[in-house]
C-alpha cells in the first residue's frame, strides 16, 4: 500500500496534468487516478474492488427487482426449464483467456492510466500481455529463490 502511494505520488509529480484526476474512493477512501472525464467527482469507487463490488450489487438489486415482476417470473421459469434440460444459459460468456487472472476493472484501470501517462491509447490486451509477462518473471524469480532454499536445506542435511 505504501508502495502504491509512492508510485502514485511520483506519477503525479512527473505528470502534473493528472493531478486533477486524483480521486478518493467513497467506500474505502483509497486515493486513485480517475479518467479526466470523471475528474472532480467525489462519488467514485476505486478500481481495486469497490467499484466492481458495488456495480455487482446494483446489478443484483436490479435483477432481483426485475424477477419480481410478472414478466421476469415468466422469463425465469423459461430459463430454469432450459437449464433443467441441460441447455447452456444464454448469458454464459466464454471467458477471455488470461483475463480471469486479474480482478475485473483492474486491467481497464491500468490501461486507462497507461494511456494518460503515455499520451497514447493503450489497450487492455496490451496491459494483460504486460501483466502476464511480469507475472512470469516474478514466478521465475520465486522459483529460483525456492531452488536456492531447497539446495541450502539439502546441503545442511537433517
Ligand atoms: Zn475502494
Amino acid at each position: 500500500m505504501k508502495q502504491y502511494y509512492v508510485v502514485l505520488r511520483s506519477v503525479l509529480q512527473s505528470q502534473s496534468h493528472l493531478r486533477r484526476c486524483l480521486s478518493r474512493c467513497r467506500h474505502c477512501r483509497i486515493f486513485f487516478l480517475t479518467h479526466p472525464r470523471n475528474a472532480g467527482r467525489s462519488d467514485l469507487g476505486c478500481p481495486f474492488g469497490c467499484r466492481e463490488a458495488h456495480r455487482k450489487q446494483r446489478s443484483t438489486e436490479r435483477s432481483v427487482a426485475y424477477y419480481a415482476t410478472s414478466e421476469g417470473k415468466v422469463k425465469r421459469k423459461m430459463q430454469n426449464g432450459k437449464r433443467a434440460q441441460g441447455g447452456v444459459p444464454a448469458d454464459a460468456n466464454p471467458p477471455t483467456p488470461a483475463a480471469p487472472e486479474f480482478p475485473a476493472g483492474m486491467v481497464g484501470y491500468v490501461a486507462m492510466l497507461a494511456s494518460l501517462i503515455e499520451g497514447r491509447p493503450v489497450s487492455e490486451e496490451e496491459i494483460v500481455r504486460m501483466l502476464l509477462r511480469a507475472m512470469r518473471q516474478h514466478s521465475m524469480a520465486r522459483r529460483r529463490r525456492m531452488d536456492y532454499v531447497v539446495a541450502q536445506l539439502n546441503q545442511q542435511g537433517p
